[in-house]
């Protein structure tokens, strides 16, 4: 079983609003029906919120704790932010459908929930029996019910944790738009140094995150998310998917540049 997280920064124009990036959703869906052509494969997809449901849930506060009296409103920036990841989910689907993929959309605000922000309840096996019949199980970064906060906004990253956790996969892989981990930001520093492998967030010389609207964390809130997962014995990758053929690739498991994220050396 294969995990394979597609960032929304690849998926959406991050800096305009609701824009999905057609050629790369294309290119995307094509290299992993190339890959299920050439070797079938038990195949689950996450995707990020990008630039469709970051700013609803930044306008709203999403997360952030508040008044009894400013439930209507919460209520409403809750809707607002699920739907408007349900539309860019949609588009996906649509494209991934086109190219001839069996996906199937498992929303995390239809069966999940939280406490404090972390995903405590959420029954898998629906994703059990997709598999099982040949389906691949798409799931997003959503905004859930919170036993603490009352709503609260669950990352596509904090979804790779929780269902690497409870599946026990082979293969996790996070394709983002940069090669993988670096010292600091190389978006935004040319001598930024490359890691192989990372097992600790003390290695980051900054803790900026990432260079837009993320209420979810950006680059630092992915490693957290799968240092989890390294201290459970689950190694993950990060790799550049705005590289051609590397989602072919990493799903054949051949050789890409990349992080490995694990706690030993
Ligand atoms: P995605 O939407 O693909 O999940 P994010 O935009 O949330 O990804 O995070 C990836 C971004 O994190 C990169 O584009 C990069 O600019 C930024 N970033 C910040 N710090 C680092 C770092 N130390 N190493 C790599 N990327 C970083």
């Amino acid at each position: 079983m294969i995990i394979l997280k597609i960032g929304g920064s690849i998926l959406t124009n991050k800096d305009s609003v609701s824009e999905v990036d057609a050629a790369s959703l294309k290119r995307i869906a094509s290299e992993i029906k190339s890959s299920l052509d050439n070797s079938p494969k038990e195949l689950i997809i996450v995707h990020g919120a990008g630039s469709f449901g970051h700013p609803p849930a930044k306008k709203y506060k999403i997360g952030e704790v508040f008044d009894k009296s400013e439930y209507p409103q919460k209520r409403i920036g809750f809707c607002e932010t699920q739907n408007a990841v349900k539309k860019l989910n949609m588009l996906i689907c649509e494209a991934f459908i086109e190219e001839g993929l069996p996906v199937v959309a498992i929303p995390a605000s239809s069966f999940m929930t939280a406490t404090n922000k972390r995903i405590t309840q959420g029954n898998l096996d629906s994703f059990k029996r997709y598999l099982k019949k040949g389906f691949i199980p798409v799931i997003y970064g959503d905004v859930v019910l919170d036993d603490e906060l009352e709503i609260c906004v669950i990352s596509g990253d904090q979804l790779i944790q929780y269902l690497a956790m409870n599946l026990n996969p082979d293969v996790v892989v996070l394709g983002t738009d940069v090669d993988g981990v670096y010292n600091k930001n190389p978006k935004t520093h040319d001598d930024a140094i490359f890691f192989d492998r990372f097992s600790s967030l003390d290695d980051l010389d900054t803790l900026e995150g990432t260079t837009n609207v993320d209420v979810t964390g950006g680059m630092v809130g992915k490693i957290k998310e799968l240092l989890y997962l390294a201290d459970l014995g689950i190694e993950s990758k990060i790799i550049n998917a705005e590289v051609e053929d590397n989602i072919f690739k990493v799903l054949e498991n051949e050789n890409v540049k990349g992080t490995v994220i694990s706690r030993g050396n």
